[in-house]
């Protein structure tokens, strides 16, 4: 899917020719040309990152990062300016954007940056596995099904991040036993449906629906 770009910048000239090069890279781009348009786009389309000028009419671009930053908003930002004070790359960095660009610039020079810091979310993203309500963090091994934590233990963990790393794929029980087990398998067949149920327990423990669906003669399956 492609990336979708926000784009902020009251110069519609310097606006639409960035505008043009970036959907000419396959990204998905919006254009706002003022600070109060910008910040309700953001909010209402969470682009994946935004391209935001400093100077602009209504709200400056380090006052709408600023205020993003201040609601929770991580949205990868990029701040063009035609200021180049030390100073103001502080300012701009303080107020949480992740990147400054000095005007003029190159063309070439904003795809790449814009290039690093989409597989720097991107590699962030392969961190969290998620399925409907049910969320997996692989760095931090939290387990959430909405907003309740659910505490796994290190197998049940790793065969839940098995299933979920493809929903709706099914899983037969000799891919589970060698991916999950590997050489810790003692023999026992039955060690799956053991853990299954386990981990049906803790998923279901509110009475939440059921999502590692049995595929009879087969294996598993995470759906819906
Ligand atoms: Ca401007």
């Amino acid at each position: 899917m492609a990336a979708h770009i926000l784009l902020v910048e009251d110069e519609v000239k310097l606006a639409r020719f960035v505008e043009l090069e970036l959907s000419s890279e396959g990204y998905h781009t919006s254009v706002a040309h003022d600070g109060i348009e910008g910040l309700t786009l953001a909010r209402e389309s969470s682009p994946d990152l935004m391209i935001l000028d400093w100077m602009l009419p209504g709200l400056s671009g380090v006052e709408v990062c600023r205020r993003l930053r201040a609601t929770g908003n991580k949205v990868p930002v990029i701040l063009l300016t035609a200021k180049d004070e030390v100073s103001d790359r502080v300012a701009g960095l303080d107020a949480g954007a992740d990147d400054y660009l000095v005007k003029p610039f190159s063309i070439e020079e904003l795809l790449a940056r814009v290039r690093a810091h989409l597989r720097r979310t991107q590699e962030v993203d392969r961190d969290v596995l998620q399925f409907e309500d049910l969320s997996l963090n692989r760095r931090t091994r939290e387990v959430f099904r909405g907003k309740r934590a659910i505490e796994l233990t290190a197998k049940e963990f790793d065969l839940l991040d098995y299933l979920l790393s493809h929903p709706r794929q099914v899983y037969t029980r000799d891919q589970i036993l060698e991916r999950v087990w590997g050489y810790d398998f003692g023999g026992d067949s039955n060690i799956i449906e053991v853990y299954v149920r386990y981990l049906r327990l803790k998923l279901e423990e509110n009475n939440e629906k059921r999502l590692i669906h049995t595929v009879r003669g087969v294996g598993y399956v995470l759906r819906e």
